[in-house]
């Protein structure tokens, strides 16, 4: 299929609407992506024909519902090339599934009080937070892989964190407040070199790019529906089926038991063991049907769009007095993050939705690394699939009119 954003827009009701008097201009793809068509009558089509309980019942929509619940794990499945599809585990997102990793691993024992977690300085905080109460609970020590001035991570400092006490890294493979692209593979490499186990945070990587978690060889990749033009409220922890296996379960109650009693309970086999109680099961079809829309579109294609749409903005942004863009690595993905001398991003935020354009202001969930660069925030434009040049070009034009109206 020829990829073209003009055509895929029909797809997209919700982006032909005015704000303001504006014809809308989304550009906050990195906080959540719209969905087409196709996902809002997965979802439907769902409610409207087949909803029951899945695994259960011996009814026919039971039976229906539990085939097609399953057919969507292995639709993840096979989009990030697993081994098995029970290492895929629904969750409710990313920040789901990182504290799920980090629960199961508090339970395990894997980690003690002379054992340290490397995460870095570009994490959002739902891939700060879990780690520090792990570290609270087990008395691990949490070490951070500083930044460097262009956004990308100090691997040279990387290489000097890992020693034998390091369980486990846990790393974005891109930041979601700067777009930089980090080199998780070798990361990885290194990290196995002494032992440690690896969880990659995909949240801003599935939308962008082909993943290949046998390639990459992570222990763990978490990522969320919604930023993949899926809903919200489902998302996956990808897990090898040996350490899922030796994992503890976390959550109890109804479909990761085998057999309970009052004295003893036995788990289930993945992947229910750990997925307690009703899972979102439309909210599973509806994220395989976003696969299969992005698959339709060609990562690739996708990828390429985007980069085109982010540079195209980043040579017209620069030429705007004041200007100071963070994370400058040549290496990103479809986020621009920037300031304006002498203006607080929040108002620059606030005016540019005036004028029917939508991006992020503020702290994007990543304080620490504000801190690094001593800023209260930046304004954050974040491309898909289908935003056009023409938006680009009324970004600049709004961020233009509202600097001069601020300075
Ligand atoms: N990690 C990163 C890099 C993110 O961008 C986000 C969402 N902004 C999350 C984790 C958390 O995702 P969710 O809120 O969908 O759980």
């Amino acid at each position: 299929m020829a990829f073209s954003p003009d055509t895929l827009r029909a797809d997209f009701p919700i982006l032909n609407q005015e704000i303001n008097g504006a014809p809308l201009v989304y550009l906050d793809n990195a906080a959540t992506t719209q969905t087409p068509l196709a996902v809002v009558e997965a979802s439907a089509r769902y409610y409207a024909s087949i909803n029951a309980n899945i695994h259960r019942a011996a009814h026919k929509l039971a039976r229906e519902a539990t085939i097609a619940h399953e057919a969507a794990r292995r639709t993840v499945s096979t989009h990030l090339n697993a081994a098995h599809d029970h290492e895929i585990i629904f969750t409710s997102g990313t920040t789901d599934a990182i504290n799920l990793v980090s629960n199961t691993l508090a339970l395990s024992g894997r980690i003690g009080n002379q054992d340290s977690i490397i995460i870095s300085g570009l994490e959002h905080h739902s891939n700060i937070v879990p780690w520090q109460m792990l570290c609270e609970r087990t008395g691990a020590q949490l070490k951070v892989i500083p930044v460097l001035d262009d956004g990308t991570l100090d691997l040279e400092a990387y290489q000097q964190l890992l020693d034998d006490s390091v369980k486990l890294l846990a790393v974005n493979h891109v930041s979601n407040a700067l777009g930089t692209i980090n080199p998780v593979q070798s990361m990885i490499r290194q990290a196995k070199q002494v032992g440690a186990l690896v969880l990659i945070d995909g949240a801003q990587s599935a939308p962008h790019l082909n993943i290949d978690v046998q390639d990459l060889d992570c222990d763990f990749y978490a990522f969320s529906g919604h930023k993949i033009y899926g809903p919200t409220g489902i998302g996956i922890l990808y897990g090898k089926e040996n350490i899922l296996n030796e994992l503890p379960p976390w959550r109890g109650g109804g479909e990761m038991i085998k057999e309970v009693t009052f004295e003893h309970t036995t788990y289930n086999d993945l992947p229910f063991k750990y997925e307690a109680g009703t899972p979102d099961i439309e909210g599973a079809i509806a994220l395989a049907a976003a696969i299969d829309y992005m698959n339709k579109l060609g990562m690739d294609h996708i990828a390429a769009h985007e980069r085109s749409l982010q540079e195209l903005a980043t040579a017209a942004l620069q030429e705007l007095p004041g200007m100071q863009f963070y994370g400058t690595a040549a290496n990103k993905a479809a986020v621009i993050s920037f300031g304006i001398e002498g203006i607080h991003p929040y108002d620059l935020g606030a005016l540019i939705d005036q004028m029917g354009v939508a991006v992020r202001t503020g702290h994007h969930c990543t304080q620490p690394l504000m801190a690094r660069f001593g800023i209260p925030g930046t304004v954050r434009a974040s491309f898909a699939a289908y935003n056009t040049e023409e938006e680009v070009t009324r970004l600049v034009q709004a961020v233009k009119k509202a600097s001069m109206m601020l300075s």
